[in-house]
């Protein structure tokens, strides 16, 4: 599959532009982040391995304190490293085995040199090709694009897989949004996307694709790792948004045209019908965020609380 197959919603300069001005101003901060050592880096992605990233951070920095280079950590016994990860409550303690051979490796095979292109490092144990792209990125720079849970569920969305007919793999839609030469910002920005934003259950107000996104179109949030539709609650909450922003001219506006604003599968007596909308739209009347009423003809009317509108 080549980029002409994948149908991307926006141009790719613009998706690409508006993520890393996004992330340059929201990311958190990780000492990770601070640094390009590609020892530290390759630590770090092993250690994240189905590991939380809360818990990685201690163990990460006291084994540089004990093992600060590849060196260090080829020269140590298996078994020593094997119990400081499971003292540090890592699991999974066969990474721990894993990356200690990877240093040998490196030693005997590269002089030391951790090797730069995501290829060679795939030969290294325990590393598969999201390992080796996120070393290569967020060390050298020189990566692919990484593929993990995070980013599957942002592409999906955003291209809303679960409707197209023929929808690309996701690894190739994450290759076509790779901007060249950019894969340690641009990897790091799309999986910060997916971690903080494009969560299970997305919080689309704040992303930079909310405007492009096509499961922000129809509603539908389904992803790889949420196979059913987002829980009732968090959905309610992204349609409580798109409400406040189709009145924020302050005019108001008829139930059933607020409904067809805010969601594409709209119809009055379905499932997310009148019943539905009158929920969520009380419930931002009881926030004192919107204002109900009925005009002349007995048709409900929704406009912005204070918006000065005089009926
Ligand atoms: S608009 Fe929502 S669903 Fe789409 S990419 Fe952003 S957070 Fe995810």
């Amino acid at each position: 599959m080549t980029a002409a197959d994948v149908d991307l919603p926006a141009p790719a300069s613009d998706l690409q532009d508006q993520l890393v001005d996004w992330y340059e101003i929201h990311k958190r901060s990780f000492p990770w982040r601070e640094t390009t050592d590609p020892f530290a880096i390759l630590v770090m992605e092993v250690m994240s391995q189905q590991t939380q990233l809360s818990r990685v951070e201690e163990a990460w920095t006291a084994f540089l304190d004990r093992w600060p280079d590849i060196h260090s950590l080829a020269a140590t016994r298996v078994d020593v490293v094997i119990a400081f990860w499971s003292s540090h409550r890592l699991g999974y303690n066969r990474r721990a085995r894993y990356l200690h051979e990877a240093a040998v490796q490196i030693v005997e095979a590269w002089d030391g040199e951790i090797p730069e292109d995501p290829a060679s490092l795939e030969e290294l144990p325990g590393v598969g090709p999201y390992t080796a792209n996120a070393v290569a990125s967020f060390a050298f720079n020189a990566g692919g694009a990484v593929v993990d849970t995070n980013v599957k569920r942002v592409v999906h969305r955003l291209l809303a897989m679960d409707t197209a007919d023929e929808p690309p793999t996701h690894g190739a839609v994450a290759d076509v949004l790779l901007p060249p030469g950019r894969s340690r910002t641009w990897n790091n920005a799309i999986m910060e996307l997916g971690a903080t934003v494009c969560t299970a259950d997305p919080n689309c107000e704040e992303c930079p694709w909310q405007d492009s996104c096509r499961a922000y179109d129809t509603g539908d949030f389904r992803a790889p790792d949420v196979p059913t539709q987002a829980a009732f609650a968090g959905s309610r909450r992204q349609y409580r948004g798109r409400i406040v922003r189709a009145l924020t001219s302050g005019e108001p506006v008829a139930l059933d045209t607020l409904g067809r604003t805010v969601r594409v599968d709209y119809d009055p007596a379905g499932e997310f019908g009148r019943d539905w909308l009158c929920g969520v739209v009380n419930d931002l009347a009881d926030d004192g965020l919107v204002e109900l009423e009925e005009n002349d003809v007995g048709t409900t009317i929704v406009r912005l609380a204070s918006s000065g509108y005089d009926s």
